[in-house]
């Protein structure tokens, strides 16, 4: 019995084996189902963990990106900062607004770049150029206007513009003696930059002619000015004890320049004469010399500082003998359209 199956025990026996094989088969397909559906579980925690991975990289990048401009703005606001302070140092207390003004688009990142700085620019060039000429209400908050018997006038930052094209005038003064480096021509001094072109000037007008020029007055130091303008007042006050110190006052500007007013302040100004005329009068005009120099100074850079009939822009009478180096640029443009020094500088906006 024992080595042989009954038919009952024989179905049984394909009965188990079958379950057997369909337990596999089932094992099977759930072993199939479950790494099925880890693979799909795991597929989207890939993309999970790579949606993560770029968000994390589009928040790194942004990071990065928004770090950046914070890195610029940073340095922009850092070197912004500096050059503020830079540039109100140079400014000091002449225009501290309008430093602080121009050092805001260093401080801004690339966008405000674009559009600050142009207000910033158009800004202090529409009233400056306002106030060196007429004072404009806009720039009375930006500048410390002063007034006295002469009107009203303002200390002028020499820093602030090229150098040949410094204004000075009654209405924009040097608070003191500038820094000038000097070159002796004959017995007067100038400023050491626009000696070679008055030495150029003077022997291509004496070349084959009977022209001798004589440069008669130069570099006067503030100090000078104030010592020559008091003496002078003196004189007057002495003379016509009647007048009002006002009145005493404007006849005396009216003779010498008032300190800090003259542009032989700069360096930059040279009153020339004839060695057979050497008076400061308008007759000189006449002379040899004053046609050629006319003619001809703005071939070196000088102009004819105060035209006849222009005292109301210059604030000075007709001087046929007072040159001022401006450079050959705006000396050519300002001899050729017979304008002056204020209403070049107006035109462009500059101080
Ligand atoms: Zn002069």
């Amino acid at each position: 019995m024992s080595g042989h199956l009954t038919g009952k025990q024989r179905h049984r026996r394909i009965l188990w084996m079958r379950a057997i094989v369909f337990c596999v088969l089932v094992c099977l397909l759930i072993v199939l189902i479950v790494l099925g559906v880890t693979k799909v579980w795991n597929d989207p925690g890939e993309k999970a963990a790579s949606a993560d991975a770029s968000e994390v990289l589009s928040e790194s990048s942004e990071e990065s990106e928004s770090s950046e401009p914070i890195e610029s703005s940073e340095s922009a606001d850092s070197s912004g900062s500096s050059e503020s302070s830079k540039s109100i140092e140079s400014s000091e207390s002449y225009k501290p607004s309008e430093s602080y003004e121009s050092s805001e688009p260093a401080e801004s990142s690339e966008q405000p770049e674009s559009s600050e700085p142009a207000e910033s620019s158009e800004q202090p060039e529409s009233s400056e150029p306002a106030e060196s000429s007429k004072p404009s209400e806009s720039s009375e908050e930006k500048i410390t206007w002063y007034e006295d018997a002469l009107g009203r006038y303002r200390y002028i930052d020499p820093d602030a513009c090229d150098w040949n094209l410094i204004l000075v005038n009654k209405q924009n003064r040097l608070a003191e003696n500038l820094d000038v480096h000097t070159a002796w021509y004959g017995e007067e001094e100038v400023d050491e930059r626009i000696y070679e072109a008055l030495r150029q000037m003077l022997e291509d007008g004496e070349r084959d002619s009977d022209r001798r020029f004589l440069v008669c007055s130069g570099y006067r130091t503030v100090d000078l000015q104030t010592y020559l303008f008091e003496r002078f007042l003196g004189i007057i006050k002495e003379e016509s004890p009647s007048l009002t110190p006002d009145e005493a006052y404007l006849r005396a500007a009216s003779e010498v320049a008032y300190p800090g007013a003259s542009e032989h302040n700069t360096g930059l100004a040279v009153d020339i004469c004839a060695v057979d005329f050497q008076l400061l009068e308008r007759e000189f005009e006449n002379t040899s010399e004053a046609k050629w120099l006319k003619a001809h100074c703005a071939e070196y850079g000088f102009i004819l500082r105060y035209p006849d009939g222009r005292e109301d822009i210059t604030g000075y009478v007709y001087e046929p003998w007072h040159f001022r180096y401006v450079g050959k640029d705006a000396a050519a443009e300002i001899m050729e359209r017979g304008i002056t020094l204020e209403e070049y500088l107006a035109e462009r906006n500059l101080p």
